[in-house]
């Protein structure tokens, strides 16, 4: 596995937001985390981004143990995070915020091809490069975000609530964008509130409830749960 995570516990004081979780996530994977609000989403995908100490687990990336290892070196093994609200400096360029991307010494050195393979993907940040982020749309400043993590040339990227707050063509265009990450040979982690989007680009998914994995699975295998349906579905 590229990614495991045994028994994690994440606490916020004396309250415990994530427990006992364990999840995999395979090279060329996509595996999607879906739950209702509060139920420890981001929490889970902070500690995985190393931004979280755990209090207790394991996390490894490709066999090598990360727990222990200070927040700004999980980016230099392969971990990048697209995160909720995607964190943008406002006032600084479009092509400032995604120079923030690649700050190691191993991204730095291709900077200028990661800078076109991320205007390839996103042909209207090239336009835009000498722009303040603030000025892009939702949508635009969702592209800077993962792009930002692409600069780092993860091995896996992990999304924290991507669609929120778009519109749904934007959000369709988010997704194939999700799936040409992966076709380019990046795992991703996926956490999202859309839930019929991240079951339909997903290999697997867990389904995390008030900080717990309650089932996990294919895809299809969850569809049919009537929990899943009744609770997420609205059927
Ligand atoms: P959402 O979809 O609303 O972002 P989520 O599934 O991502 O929800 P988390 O934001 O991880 O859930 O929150 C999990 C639990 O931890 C919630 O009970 C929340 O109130 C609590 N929590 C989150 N952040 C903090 C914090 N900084 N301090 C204390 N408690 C927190």
């Amino acid at each position: 596995m590229l990614l495991e995570a045994r028994n994690l516990h994440v606490d916020y004081g004396d309250a415990s937001a994530v427990w006992d979780v364990s999840l995999d996530v395979g090279a060329g994977e996509i595996v999607s985390v879906i739950g209702p609000n509060g139920a420890g989403k981001t929490t889970l995908v902070n500690a995985i981004a190393g931004l979280l100490r755990c209090r207790r687990g394991r996390l490894r990336l490709d066999g090598c143990d990360m727990i222990g290892i200070r927040a700004h070196e999980y980016c230099s093994h392969g971990i990048a995070l697209v995160p909720e609200g995607r964190r943008l400096f406002a006032k600084m360029s479009v092509e400032e915020n995604l120079e923030l991307g690649c700050y190691l010494a191993a991204a730095r050195a291709v900077r200028a091809q990661s800078l076109e393979r991320v205007y390839e993907l996103f042909p209207v940040l090239r336009e835009k490069r000498r722009q303040p982020a603030a000025e892009l749309s939702g949508g635009q400043q969702q592209m800077v975000a993962i792009g930002r993590a692409l600069m780092a040339r993860p091995r896996i990227v992990l999304f924290d609530e991507p669609s929120l707050g778009l519109a749904p063509a934007i959000v369709d265009a988010m997704f194939d964008i999700i799936g040409r990450i992966r076709s380019e040979g990046a795992a991703v982690l996926l956490v999202e509130q859309n839930v019929p989007k991240a079951l339909g680009i997903a290999d697997r998914a867990y389904v995390l409830e008030q900080g717990r994995v309650v089932t996990q699975g294919l895809p299809a295998e969850l569809l049919r749960q009537p929990h899943i349906r009744e609770a997420y579905l609205g059927v």
